[in-house]
């Protein structure tokens, strides 16, 4: 039974865990991320590694970083939640661990994950679409992982969706993500005085979660925002389909623990937006299976199979 260390580098947390060839996590070690500071961001990921490889016998190392990765898949070019910019990663990670260390996109290695032993096992191809504070993407086609010529692919949360819509973080405006997203349904939701009321009158206290229970409860105004986010997403699968036409798209990331309040709209919006709607087969969408372990399971596999 091959053993391996995946690594999942967030903006506020790590996840660690020793991983089995079946993608059971066996181990698990989590930490708060550093996120301001590169030095200490390292020395964790060290200290993570050295932990698990102590207590049990393991071949390789995967990280998965939530940032731009280079082709050479060795050095984070640039991380938008953390301090990183031309970070040399795997080396500086590799010097100091006994292990073979492996790098990837977090949304990648979670991509793997859910293909080889999560909602898209059985597909030959797979887009995974993960909606958080923003959207993430990774692509398989035909088995492999597709990265780019740049390391840069599948990013499909700035696509514009808006001509001259809301700023994005990215620096352009009305990039796809700014209409479905956490960030963008808690827009939505602040929108209306119903919703504000319900957290006597402090916009603060509307986030994501308290959203989706106000939409549990049948709040008209939460139901909406699900179903404006859910548009907005399904027309981005619908454009994910017209360009890869996988066998499934995995939808994952915190707001998809709302299941159907996001899916049900998606799934129209999708529906009517697909040219072939009706005269072809296309892809299913799913639930991801694997939640908030399938980076450092991706990212384990991916080092081990490498
Ligand atoms: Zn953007």
């Amino acid at each position: 039974m091959g053993l391996a260390i995946g690594v999942d580098i967030g903006g506020t947390k790590v996840l660690a865990g020793v991983v089995d060839d079946a993608g059971k996590v066996i181990a698990e070690a989590r930490r708060d991320t550093p996120a301001d500071d590169v030095a200490r961001t390292r020395d964790l990921i060290v200290e993570v590694i050295t932990e698990l490889a102590a207590a049990h016998d393991c071949e390789a190392a995967g990280i998965g970083a939530a940032g731009w990765i280079d082709a050479g898949r060795s050095t984070v070019l640039y991380a938008p939640n953390l301090a990183w910019r031309r970070e040399p990663l795997r080396d500086s990670i590799a010097a100091q661990v006994t292990l073979p260390v492996f790098v990837d996109n977090d949304a990648n290695a979670a991509a793997w994950a859910e293909y080889r032993f999560g909602a898209g096992q059985g597909a030959r191809s797979l887009v995974l679409l993960t909606v958080g504070t923003g959207i993430g993407g990774g692509i398989i086609l035909d088995g492999h992982l597709v990265r780019g010529a740049h390391g840069i692919a599948a990013e499909f949360g700035h696509t514009l969706a808006v001509e001259d819509g809301h700023p994005c973080g990215c620096g352009a405006r009305g990039c796809l993500e700014q209409y479905t997203s956490g960030t963008a349904l808690v827009r939505y939701a602040r929108a209306s005085q119903d919703l504000l009321a319900r957290v006597a009158g402090d916009p603060s206290k509307l986030d994501g979660p308290a959203v989706t229970r106000a939409a549990q409860d049948g709040d008209p105004a939460a139901r909406a925002a699900f179903a404006e986010a859910g548009r907005w997403l399904g027309y981005g699968m619908a454009d994910a389909v017209q360009i890869l036409d996988p066998d499934v798209i995995v939808v994952g990331g915190g707001v998809s623990e709302a299941g159907e309040l996001l899916l049900d709209p998606a799934r129209r919006a999708y529906a009517e937006r697909l040219a072939q709607r009706g005269k072809l087969p296309v892809a299913d969408i799913r639930l991801a299976r694997l939640g908030n372990q399938a980076g450092l399971v991706g990212a384990a596999d991916l080092a081990r199979t490498r």
